[in-house]
């Protein structure tokens, strides 16, 4: 295994592009800060494998932060991109396509009745939490430490001193009015939320949770905690939102609700829906649903939403993905790499754990042998992460450039790869 990798040009294209770009990246986790150095400029995906613009390939576990589910590159959806070419780009009038997508949504996840495609994942929040607001007549949103949301303003607020207290802003340059009017608990505690409720339930119009968490990396519900919320949400007349940008055919086909078997209200998805073109999507019961405009006063629209192009790519990947086997053998293969690596890990005697829910994991440098909180991910060892960071890149391994963010496997992941990945980890655990 190499060690040293020329990144000259790399490190020229983020030059320039921090000339002209903040901070040279698109989206701030893109630039490294969480890690140190400078981020990687890709110019091609090929199945499992990133290839940067110095020629260097690396194994790919971020997957375009969720989307690519199939890898890069599916023949089938590259097939399907194609034939759409030579019909338009967008139409900005109704397509026999984006009925297909919404019908093949409803079919995989029966809590959603009817779905409205939008262009990303925040907005699919945005639109559910405004459409929550109008349903109930309610102002106030809860929420959980740890969880994103996209960069919706009532939704970028952090907990503020003490529990049950509102949030404060997460950024500059939004309100207290709005932040205010969202409540933040803390992630698997069905007490706090129960506490809550009794305290605050007539004001509350949502909860929006992401059922299994994969912004503090990876933390799954524990037993009993989502239907606990269910039942506080039924009871207290709030709509219940589960968050499924990630978790969204990506868990399992029918989202991690399938998985827990809890009916949402309504649910948002996103990333996996787009095989890797702007989609998102809101969704869930019709008696909310028709409160959108046309049929009803909670405004909502989008010039591309519904395109033509990344509808045919959320086509052409659900149907991949609605394979016989296809989600079992994505976990299967999960397995086998988290075990690998924690057969290396412990043999290193590096302090190591792992969460996983199908394709998506998380590896935690922690003494803990299981994670089940916010607190718990931000105990972790940051700076051990750091280094691993580096020495796998150096290995040819790509993982997300923070300790806080979760890793993908695609189905373009074979043996090859995940054999190339703990040989990686193996040295790396060696110099950690
Ligand atoms: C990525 C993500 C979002 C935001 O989606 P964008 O397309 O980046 O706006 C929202 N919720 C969850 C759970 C996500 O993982």
């Amino acid at each position: 295994m190499s060690s040293e990798k020329s990144r000259a040009r790399s490190e020229k294209l983020f030059e320039s592009a921090r000339q002209v770009i903040p901070g040279g990246v698109n989206s701030p986790v893109r630039a490294f800060k969480g890690v140190g150095g400078n981020p990687i400029f890709f110019k091609q995906g090929e199945g499992a494998w990133l290839i940067d613009e110095d020629d260097n390939r690396y194994v790919d576990y971020v997957g375009s932060w969720g989307p690519l589910i199939l890898g890069h590159c599916h023949p089938s959806v590259i097939a399907a991109l194609k034939a759409q070419l030579k019909n338009g780009l967008s139409f900005g009038a109704p397509t026999r396509k984006e009925g297909e997508l919404a019908e093949q949504i409803a079919q995989l996840i029966p809590s959603i009745e009817t779905v409205r495609l939008v262009n990303s994942g925040t907005e699919a929040t945005m639109s559910a939490i405004r459409l929550a607001r109008g349903f109930t007549h309610r102002n106030k949103v809860v929420k959980f430490e740890g969880c994103y949301h996209g960069h919706v303003d009532s939704l970028l607020v952090k907990a503020g001193s003490g529990a049950l207290t509102l949030g404060t802003p997460d950024s500059l340059g939004i309100p207290e009015s709005t932040s205010s009017e969202t409540f933040i608990l803390p992630y698997n505690d069905l007490d706090s939320a129960t506490q809550l409720f009794e305290q605050s339930g007539n004001e509350i119009a949502c909860v929006i949770i992401e059922p299994v968490a994969g912004n503090m990396n990876c933390v799954p519900p524990v037993a009993g905690y989502l239907q606990g919320l269910r039942d506080l949400c039924t009871q207290h007349g709030a709509v219940l939102i589960f968050d499924e940008v990630m978790t969204g055919f990506r868990t399992a086909l029918g989202g991690a609700q399938s998985v827990y078997g809890i009916t949402p209200d309504l649910t948002t998805l996103g990333k996996v829906i787009g095989g890797g073109l702007p989609v998102g999507a809101f969704g869930g019961k019709q008696e909310i649903m028709e409160l959108l405009a046309p049929t009803g006063p909670v405004y909502q629209a989008g010039t591309l939403s519904g395109n033509p192009m990344a509808v045919t790519a959320g086509l052409a990947t659900l149907k991949e993905i609605s394979k016989p086997e296809f989600f079992d053998s994505l976990t299967i293969k999960t397995e086998s790499l988290l075990k690998g690596l924690q057969d290396r890990a412990d043999s290193a005697g590096i302090a190591f754990t792992t969460n996983q829910v199908g394709g998506m994991f998380g590896c935690f440098f922690s003494k803990e042998k299981s994670i089940t909180s916010f607190s718990q991910v931000m105990d972790c060892d940051v700076d051990r992460f750091r280094k691993y960071f580096h020495l796998m890149l150096d290995n040819g391994v790509y993982l997300a450039p923070s300790a806080f963010e979760i890793g993908f496997v695609s189905a373009a992941h074979g043996e090859e790869e995940l054999q190339h990945t703990l040989d990686a980890a193996e040295q790396a655990f060696s110099k950690l």
